[in-house]
């Protein structure tokens, strides 16, 4: 590309990356430099090609972004092409990621988008250290918490000093119907994704006896028959499938006769859709606003020409546009960004193997999902339970019901967890309560 068209086509950026202003970072120097350094090396991953990295990447494109990758597991569905608008109805079926690449290469010259069409789980800690940042435009926060302890496990410490270098940013992006965030992780710096995990509480689950004896909302209604109604009278001798719309209808008809019954208001077929189905509609603006958002703070970090954000910021269009951000403080000792040992309380000494994994997927700053336990015991590692692997389980299942005494665990025991939510397995210190410890 000849120097004419590069001083046109990015003028509107030379503008910013040429010049001094109030807003700039104190190391930033104006030069054509900056321009030639995002154009020629910033190497950027995208992490999800949906709602929000559709549009991420067309954002980072036009932005003067060359080298990207984009990662997605994830295959093209009809509903994804109101707000997806990378993708067209031919593309139905193919993977997100390639389409993606293929439309932003072809549209915008110069730009080379790789394709990665698998889960971020399969890829190498080689593989993330070539970017020199990730922006995530995800719908799952094991996802983001996997990706979270990946960039933390790459961090280089030399006699307990960061080392600069190793550190990869997460620009984090998330949306839910009208209300969106964005948020600058500096791994090792700033506050992670484990270190706010309270900010993410556990899927919304109505109390039974609310559903089955006092409902208030339309939702209890559609819980009720789905949860107690539907299993009693089978009515179509199988599962509920929410893409079937004689099973959505049945459920919509029955809740609808609940409804009436302790008068409440506001049920609608789309209601019973979303509950059954247990989605939250995607709204397109929001997602522009928040890829708006990251790409920004993308270029700030890539350029160094104004400061980034600090920390956290937080946008609602429900009801007008509401939008402010604040700064989230680390937490000392988050088991993915801090090196302090973490201490689990065990509340009695004839605590089990059970309940010691139904805390870990309980406590709010835990929430694991199925972890895998090990701990060196009388010097040698042994397994106590393993979920994933089924001759393990199988082996394993019986510790479930003996005490951690029993097992041969004591106070100031160290166990080893393993979880789908990190990469890394975590070290946990096991604090008995201090009589019944003594008789040990
Ligand atoms: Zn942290």
């Amino acid at each position: 590309m000849n120097f004419d068209h590069m001083q046109r086509r990015w003028s509107s950026l030379r503008k910013v990356l040429e010049r001094s202003g109030p807003f700039c970072r104190p190391d930033f120097e104006p030069s054509p430099e900056n321009l030639q350094m995002l154009v020629d090396h910033c190497k950027v991953l995208v992490v999800g090609a949906g709602g929000l990295g559709c549009e991420l990447l067309k954002n980072l494109a036009l932005m003067g972004f060359r080298h990207l990758h984009v990662i997605d597991m994830d295959t093209i569905e009809l509903s994804n092409l109101n707000r997806q608008f990378l993708f067209r109805h031919k593309d139905i079926g193919s993977y997100k990621a390639e389409v993606a690449a293929k439309y932003i290469n072809t549209r915008v010259p110069g730009c080379n988008v790789v394709p990665h069409n698998c889960e971020i789980q399969t890829k190498s800690e080689a593989f993330f250290q070539q970017f020199h940042m990730v922006i995530c435009g995800l719908d799952s926060i094991v996802a983001r918490r996997w990706l979270n302890g990946m960039l933390m496990s790459l961090l280089v410490y030399e006699n307990g000093e960061l080392d600069q270098a190793s550190v990869i940013p997460m620009i984090d992006g998330g949306t839910e119907g009208f209300k969106g965030n964005v948020r600058v992780i500096l791994p090792g710096m700033s506050p992670c994704i484990e270190c706010t995990l309270d900010f993410y509480p556990p899927q919304v689950t109505y109390p039974l006896c609310t559903i089955a004896n006092t409902p208030r909302l339309p939702e209890h209604c559609i819980e009720y028959v789905k949860v107690i109604q539907w299993p009693k009278e089978n009515p179509f001798d199988c599962a509920i499938d929410g893409d079937d719309p004689q099973h959505i209808n049945w459920i919509y008809e029955k809740s609808n006769d609940r409804a009436a019954q302790f008068g409440i208001q506001g049920l609608t077929y789309r209601l019973v859709q979303g509950v059954v189905k247990n989605i939250i509609p995607a709204v397109a603006s929001t997602n522009a606003v928040i890829a708006a958002a990251c790409a920004t703070e993308a270029f700030k970090l890539a350029t160094s020409c104004s400061a980034s954000l600090n920390n956290y910021m937080v946008l609602n269009d429900l009801d007008g546009v509401y939008t402010y951000t604040f700064e989230v403080e680390r937490k000392v000792n988050c088991l993915a960004c801090s090196q302090v040992p973490r201490e689990i309380e065990i509340e009695d000494s004839k605590y089990k193997l059970q309940n010691l994994i139904d805390l870990l997927c309980e406590r709010p700053d835990l929430q694991m999902k199925s972890p895998a336990i090990t701990a060196i015991i009388n010097g040698k590692c042994k397994t106590l339970y393993m979920q994933m692997v089924a001759s393990i389980e199988e082996k394993t299942r019986e510790n479930l019901s003996k005490t951690l005494i029993e097992l041969g665990l004591k106070d100031g025991t160290e166990i080893n967890v393993a979880d789908i939510t990190t990469p890394n397995t975590i070290t946990l210190k096991l604090k008995f309560p201090q009589d019944n410890s003594a008789s040990q």
